[in-house]
């Protein structure tokens, strides 16, 4: 008979980069009991999650809340402002692009996927001068959107979205700009009006800290008049409807009660500790990890510093070693999940998540795990990445917040 033992002595270290740990206090608020949602009290709870998911993006403009996952938000931003054969321009940084890419495929859509080529254009940041490139050899403007991930989870490499704006706009050219931040919102610096972004596309399980299943779209204007003036057959991810009802606080269809509960704890978690205080603990979290990996004497998967993520550090492993041997091993001996390699990564590297509910001691415990299952798969480490990041963390003091 299947074991299912899901609670052996202390707690499980989730240490992917999403879905991340649900601190206890977004599970109690999910707790509550489910309510009639065309009654009184579910149009407040409504109108509270959409008023602060607008202070996450940093919009002014309709945010869509669906009950899906990210997969879905992306398909929905796709369907509700692009038409059948019409091409979009996409930027290949890792396996979450690839697989954005495929479903553009899939829809009808007639993607160019632009980056480095091999393992290289997985090392670094969407490049935005050959963004302009392409957009100032489309002079009949045929390319109707670009494309972009922001935080690229497979990789641990934020994007430079202002500049791929500043292309765009240098190019002189119309085309939609679509960005995924499923792994960037509320652990990345993120500004969806101020960086002129007509659809981000968010999701619960990264770094809002809740369950999987409710992702976003968050609009432009143009992005609306595009959704009205054309857009892929769609009815569930349409847009017109869900604006309309949510005027009240109200969705067409049954929304996801008990997660809306667990998003309103969030955004009080999240606008209370202060976004900008949130962005500061996850670039401290993610540059003690990158001390401990530079220490051990592996290579970290972006090679590029100035788009390293605060919210993943991906870890390559030396030749010869698999690295989904030794994320087995710690996982078996310490009880703790790290992200595999995806894709072309397959085996190469792992993935240490540092996003959403951390802090330094998460931090340090997962790092133990890590210089111990590397050990134990017989690497070869330079120096001790646990002392190094202690050393970087105790060195910078940072007076806990208590309210
Ligand atoms: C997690 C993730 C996705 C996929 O989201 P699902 O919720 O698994 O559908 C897409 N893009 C990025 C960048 C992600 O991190």
């Amino acid at each position: 008979m299947l074991k299912l033992d899901f609670h052996p002595a202390g707690r499980h270290f989730l240490q992917i980069p999403g879905p991340s740990p649900v601190p206890d206090r977004i599970l109690r608020a999910m707790s509550y009991p489910t309510i009639d949602h065309r009654g009184p009290e579910f149009g407040q709870l409504g109108l509270k999650v959409l008023a602060g998911i607008q202070q996450i993006f940093k919009t002014r403009h309709p945010v869509i809340i669906y009950p899906a996952s990210g997969t879905g938000a992306w398909e929905a931003a796709l369907c509700n402002t692009l038409s059948a054969g019409d091409q979009v321009l996409m930027f290949e940084t890792g396996h979450f692009a690839s697989l954005w890419q495929k479903m553009a495929v899939s829809l009808g859509l007639k993607p160019e996927f632009i980056g480095l080529p091999g393992i290289e254009g997985w090392r670094g940041g969407v490049r935005a001068d050959m963004i302009q490139a392409r957009l100032e050899q489309d002079s009949e403007h045929q390319i109707k959107a670009v494309c972009v991930v922001h935080n690229e989870t497979s990789t641990g490499v934020t994007s430079d979205i202002p500049a791929v704006r500043r292309a765009i706009d240098a190019a002189g050219h119309p085309a939609l700009l679509l960005v995924d931040t499923i792994s960037g919102l509320a652990s990345a610096d993120y500004r969806h009006d101020e960086w002129g972004v007509d659809v981000t596309i968010s999701g619960s399980q990264k770094g809002l800290m809740l369950p999987p299943g409710i992702s976003f779209n968050a609009l432009s204007p143009k992005a609306i008049e595009a959704s009205q003036r054309g857009g892929l057959p769609r009815s569930f991810w349409a847009w017109d409807e869900i604006i309309e009802m949510n005027k009240t606080g109200y969705w067409p269809y049954t929304p996801n009660t008990n997660l809306l509960y667990g998003l309103s704890e969030a955004l009080d978690m999240i606008l209370g500790e202060g976004l900008d205080n949130v962005f500061a603990r996850h670039q401290r979290l993610a540059h003690a990890c990158r001390t401990a990996v530079q220490a051990w004497g592996l290579p970290i998967q972006c090679a590029d510093p100035s788009v390293y993520s605060p919210v993943l550090t991906g870890v390559m492993t030396p030749e010869g070693v698999d690295a989904d041997q030794v994320r087995k091993t710690i996982y078996e001996r310490f009880d703790m999940s790290l992200g595999t390699g995806l894709g072309k990564l397959k085996g190469r590297m792992f993935r240490i998540g540092h996003l959403g509910d951390c802090n330094d001691l998460t931090l340090m415990a997962t790092l133990s795990g890590c210089e111990m299952g590397l050990q134990m798969a017989g690497v070869k480490l330079e120096a001790s990445g646990v002392l190094a990041a202690m050393d970087y963390l105790a060195g910078q003091h940072v007076p806990l917040r208590r309210e």
